[in-house]
């Protein structure tokens, strides 16, 4: 708990060992790079200035609505719309990610949202891997299908998953918009990708209901991007029935504190469902979703479940652990991880 003797005001929160399981390449630039980005190709910014156009990510980020949380993504994809944007971006990503203390990251990204711009989907998987790849880091790629996208287009995002998957290429997943767009329309899109055997994670059980967290699960999702609402049935009978139906299918839920705030997802920190989900025994980690959206470190992430939502030192070792045991990456690459992680972060 905050008041734990282990603990202390100077805690180095970016030195403790970290798993990011779940960040959007497109709404993780660096403002700076966003702003070169934009200049090169000529997309309109609505700020000139790096500090102040990430600040106009973050009030938009932070309106309480996703469809709103989206609109700076606009700018961020057209900013990408190059095979070199889309290396560089990746290639810092991971250099951020471990220069915050991470062991292992994931990144994703929508490849077909580039294609109105003129980048075919195999360049932008090709380029961000070959970022992925210059920042030797350990770290892979998740591919995203579109929800909000005809199923043909979400089918082409697998078929994406299944081409480079010997390449970096570490998951398949449906990001976008949730309400309206349940999983099961993109059931065929699943499917491919679970037989070709690329992993499957799933956002679902954010905006909308927790009955779409055991959806996602049936389609073959083994992980699920924030799944908070699972801890918010209609009744608590429900509650306990969801609940422990993920408990059995073993799902792992990547939580993304303050970006559920932002999206109105959750309510505030002190009251985030990650407690709740931790006290209900569900396979927990901690991630970012949208660095520059929600203007948030994965240290600072870690840092406020500690202080503001009151998780102790011991569950967020605990969250760390489940990230690596559950990462998509290779077995050895998440041994390597997981052994610094005992190494590193203080017993408690
Ligand atoms: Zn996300």
């Amino acid at each position: 708990m905050p008041g734990d003797k282990k603990t202390t005001p100077a805690q180095d929160w970016r030195a403790l060992p970290k798993v990011l399981l779940h960040e959007h390449l497109d709404g993780g630039l660096r403002p700076s790079t966003l702003l070169e980005l934009c200049a090169a190709r000529g997309v309109p910014v609505p700020e000139t200035e790096a500090g102040a156009l990430a600040a106009w990510m973050h009030a938009n980020a932070d309106s309480g609505s996703l469809e709103r949380y989206l609109q700076g993504f606009a700018i961020t994809v057209a900013a990408m719309a190059s095979e070199s944007a889309c290396e560089r971006v990746a290639f810092e990503a991971a250099e951020d990610a471990r220069a915050d203390g991470c062991v292992l990251a994931e990144f994703r990204m929508a490849p077909l949202l580039l294609e109105p711009h003129g980048l075919s989907g195999e360049a932008v998987v090709e380029a961000t891997l070959a970022g992925l790849a210059r920042s030797r880091f350990r770290c892979g790629l998740i591919v995203c299908g579109m929800r909000t996208d005809n199923p043909a287009d979400t089918i082409r995002s697998a078929r994406l998953a299944v081409k480079y998957r010997d390449q970096g290429v570490v998951g398949f997943d449906l990001a976008g918009a949730e309400k309206y767009y349940p999983p099961g329309d993109h059931a065929e899109s699943m499917r491919i990708a679970r037989e070709a055997g690329v992993s499957l994670t799933c956002h679902a059980g954010e905006s909308d209901g927790g009955e779409r967290v055991l959806e996602a699960a049936s389609l073959g999702a083994v992980r699920i991007g924030h799944g908070i609402r699972i801890v918010h049935g209609d009744t608590p009978e429900q509650t306990r029935a969801w609940v422990d139906r993920a408990r059995e299918l073993d799902l792992h839920f990547e939580v993304c504190p303050s970006s559920n705030v932002h999206t109105g997802a959750a309510s505030s920190l002190e009251a985030h469902p990650i407690r709740a989900m931790i006290a209900a025994g569900l396979s927990v980690s901690c991630s970012t979703d949208n660095r520059l959206m929600s203007h948030v470190t994965l240290s600072g992430e870690m840092e406020a479940l500690h202080t503001r939502t009151g998780l102790s030192m011991a569950q967020l070792r605990e969250l760390v652990r489940a990230g690596v045991k559950r990462s998509f990456l290779p077995q050895w690459d998440r041994a390597a991880a997981l052994a610094e992680v005992e190494a590193g972060f203080p017993s408690t």
